[in-house]
């Protein structure tokens, strides 16, 4: 059996995302590692109670909470939905996680800085901070290649 993936459900082609739609992600390695069957998906937004549709957010750089668009506080969702996706993690030894880059939730590198306004600045999500805290390796659509290279190796 092949190891396994965390991934985000928006770039399996679900339509899991804040505006309905989906991030759907196209590469050789995608359709590799689906046809291996080591995906597990979850949006820890939708897993933390949000809805699809829902309402942007951002998280604070100064309070590091999540707040919305419009001013309604959702950190607790958030983290919800990340120890829902740190519990998947867990249940399934899972070393690796493959996360949309720049989500409040998913970001690995980068996040939003809070102001609504496009600008990103380094930080990561929310779920992406609890996994990195519990020793999973987070990688985003622009470094595949790099998954790639340490799959199925005990180290
Ligand atoms: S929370 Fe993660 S999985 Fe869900 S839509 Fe945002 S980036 Fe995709």
């Amino acid at each position: 059996m092949f190891e396994k993936i965390l991934i985000s459900q928006c770039l399996l082609g679900e339509k899991v995302r804040y505006d309905g739609e989906a991030k759907p992600l196209t590469h050789a390695l995608m359709s590799l590692w689906q046809q291996q069957q080591r995906f597990i998906g979850i949006c820890p937004e939708v897993a933390g109670g949000l809805s699809i549709p829902r309402i942007p957010a951002e998280i604070n750089p100064q309070s590091g909470n999540v707040i919305t668009q419009t001013g309604e506080n959702v950190t607790n969702k958030f983290h919800y939905g990340a120890r829902q996706a740190l519990d998947i993690c867990q249940k399934h030894h899972i070393r690796f996680a493959l996360l949309k880059e720049s989500s409040p939730s998913c970001g690995s590198s980068f996040i939003y800085d809070g102001s609504f306004s496009q600008r990103k600045i380094k930080g990561q999500g929310i779920t992406s901070q609890l996994l990195t805290k519990a020793g999973v390796r987070i990688f985003s659509e622009h470094n595949l290649e790099e998954l790639a290279s340490l799959l199925d190796k005990n180290e």
